[in-house]
C-alpha cells in the first residue's frame, strides 16, 4: 500500500513541531526557553469570550452558511472600510477555519496543475506546501538581508513565466518582520496587473506594527489592483485568538464563490461560536491590541539590541509581526564541542541539547544561514534565552 505522491511530497510544519518539542520537554521538567512560538502569549480578551458564551446560551450552535455568517461578513466589510480603505460587499467575503485554510482554498480555486506561484524568500513555511497541495509549482525569489528583506521587483519580474498565476506577499512579514512600503507595493501590483497575475496579500499581522511605518493594503492602491488582489486576514494574531480558527478573504466575487463551493464540501462552515465571538472582536473598540503591541515592542527592542551586541550574530530591525531572523552566517562552519555547525538545523539542534533553547532553523523558511526567534515570549524568558545563546556562541571553536 502506497501513499499518494502528493502526501509524500508534503513536509511537516517545522514551527509547530519545534513548539511541540519545547512544550513536551517542559512537561518533562526541563527548563526550556522556547523561541518557536507563532502565537501571542496573551489571553483572548474577556469580552470576546463573553460573546462566545452568549452565542452558546442563545443556541447559536448549529450549521451556519458554509462561507460564514452574514453578521460576521458585515463586521468584516466594516473593518475593511475602516482600517484598510477597502470597499467590498458581503458576497465578496469568505470566512474559513483560520487564514491558513483561507489560503488553502485560494490555491485550490486558482491553480491548475503546473501553474506557478511566486513566493518571496524567506517565506512562511506553509506557502510552498499549500501551493503543492493544489498541484502548483512554487517559484522562489530571494530578498536581501542587507536591504531589510525588501521585495526586489526586478527579480520578481525575471521569475515570471507563461505559467505564473500568482504572487504571494505577506506584510508585516513572517519571518522577517519587514513591512513593505507603499512604493514597493505599488510597483509590485503594477507588475502583477500588467502581466495578468493574482496578488495574494496575507495581512494577518496587520495590527502588529511598531514605530512609524503604516500598514497598507495593496488592494486599496487602485480599482484595477483590487480586481487582481485577494486580501487574507484573520483574528488569530490581532486578538490572540489562534485556537478559535477564524480567517477570511476579500476578493473578486467569482473567486470567492469558487472558494465557498470548495469549502462547502471540505469543511462546511467554520465553527459557529467562534464566528459570533469574532464579530465581538472586530466590532469592539477595546485597547487590547494597543496594550499587546506596547509589550511586544518592549521585547522587540530588547531582543534586537541584545542580538546585535553578541559577536558573530546580527539581525535587522523588524517593523512588525513578532519575529526576528537572526543572522548566523558567521557561525556556520564553527564547532560546538567537536560537532560542526554546518547548517541552521545543526545550530538549532546543538543549542537545544546544550542550552535548552529552541529556535526555528532558517531551512524552514528557505534561508539556511538564519534562525527565527519569536518575541511572543515573556521578557524575563527572552533575557534568559538570549544569555544562554550568548554563552553557546562564546563556547564555539
Ligand atoms: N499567515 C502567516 C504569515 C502566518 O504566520 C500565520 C500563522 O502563523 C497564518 C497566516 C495563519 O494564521 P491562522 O490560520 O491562525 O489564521
Amino acid at each position: 500500500m502506497r501513499l499518494s505522491r502528493k502526501a509524500m511530497d508534503i513536509t511537516e510544519s517545522l514551527t509547530l513541531s519545534i513548539d511541540q518539542k519545547a512544550k513536551q520537554m517542559r512537561a518533562e521538567g526541563h527548563d526550556v526557553v522556547g523561541f518557536g512560538a507563532g502565537e501571542p502569549d496573551f489571553n483572548t480578551p474577556t469580552h470576546i469570550i463573553e460573546a462566545a458564551k452568549e452565542a452558546m446560551d442563545k443556541g447559536l450552535t448549529k450549521y451556519t452558511p458554509a462561507s460564514g455568517t452574514l453578521e460576521l461578513k458585515k463586521a468584516i466589510v466594516e473593518k475593511l472600510k475602516r482600517d484598510n480603505n477597502l470597499n467590498y460587499s458581503t458576497n465578496e467575503i469568505i470566512i474559513s477555519n483560520g487564514a491558513k485554510h483561507t489560503l488553502f482554498n485560494i490555491f485550490q480555486a486558482i491553480i491548475d496543475p503546473g501553474d506557478e506561484v511566486i513566493i518571496l524568500k524567506p517565506y512562511w513555511l506553509t506557502y510552498p506546501e499549500i501551493v503543492k497541495m493544489a498541484n502548483g509549482t512554487p517559484v522562489f525569489v530571494d530578498t536581501d538581508y542587507n536591504n531589510d528583506f525588501e521585495i526586489d521587483i526586478k527579480a520578481v519580474e525575471e521569475a515570471i513565466t507563461s505559467k505564473t498565476k500568482a504572487i504571494i506577499i505577506n506584510s508585516p512579514n513572517n519571518p522577517t518582520g519587514t513591512v513593505y512600503s507603499k512604493n514597493t507595493l505599488l510597483e509590485l501590483a503594477n507588475l502583477a496587473v500588467s502581466r495578468g497575475l493574482y496578488i495574494i496579500s496575507d495581512e494577518i499581522y496587520e495590527k502588529l506594527i511598531y514605530g512609524k511605518q503604516e500598514h497598507i493594503s495593496v488592494a486599496a492602491l487602485s480599482e484595477q489592483i483590487k480586481d487582481h488582489t485577494i486580501t487574507v486576514n484573520g483574528v488569530s494574531k490581532a486578538y490572540s485568538m489562534t485556537g478559535w480558527r477564524i480567517g477570511y478573504a476579500s476578493g473578486p466575487r467569482e473567486l470567492i464563490k469558487a472558494m465557498a463551493n470548495i469549502q462547502s464540501h471540505a469543511t462546511s462552515n467554520p465553527n459557529s461560536i467562534a464566528q459570533y465571538a469574532s464579530v465581538a472582536a472586530l466590532n469592539s473598540e477595546s485597547d487590547f491590541t494597543a496594550t499587546m503591541n506596547k509589550e511586544l515592542n518592549r521585547r522587540r527592542v530588547y531582543m534586537v539590541d541584545k542580538i546585535n551586541s553578541i559577536k558573530g550574530l546580527s539581525c535587522t530591525n523588524p517593523s512588525g509581526a513578532f519575529y526576528v531572523m537572526m543572522n548566523i552566517s558567521n557561525i556556520i562552519g564553527k564547532k560546538y564541542k567537536q560537532k560542526s555547525l554546518d547548517s541552521a538545523l545543526t545550530f538549532a539542534e546543538e543549542l537545544l541539547k546544550a542550552k535548552m533553547v529552541t529556535v526555528v532553523p532558517g531551512e524552514a523558511f528557505g534561508m539556511e544561514a538564519y534562525v527565527r526567534l519569536s518575541y511572543a515570549v515573556a521578557l524575563e524568558n527572552i533575557k534568559k534565552g538570549l544569555s544562554r545563546i550568548e554563552e553557546f556562541v562564546y563556547e564555539l571553536d
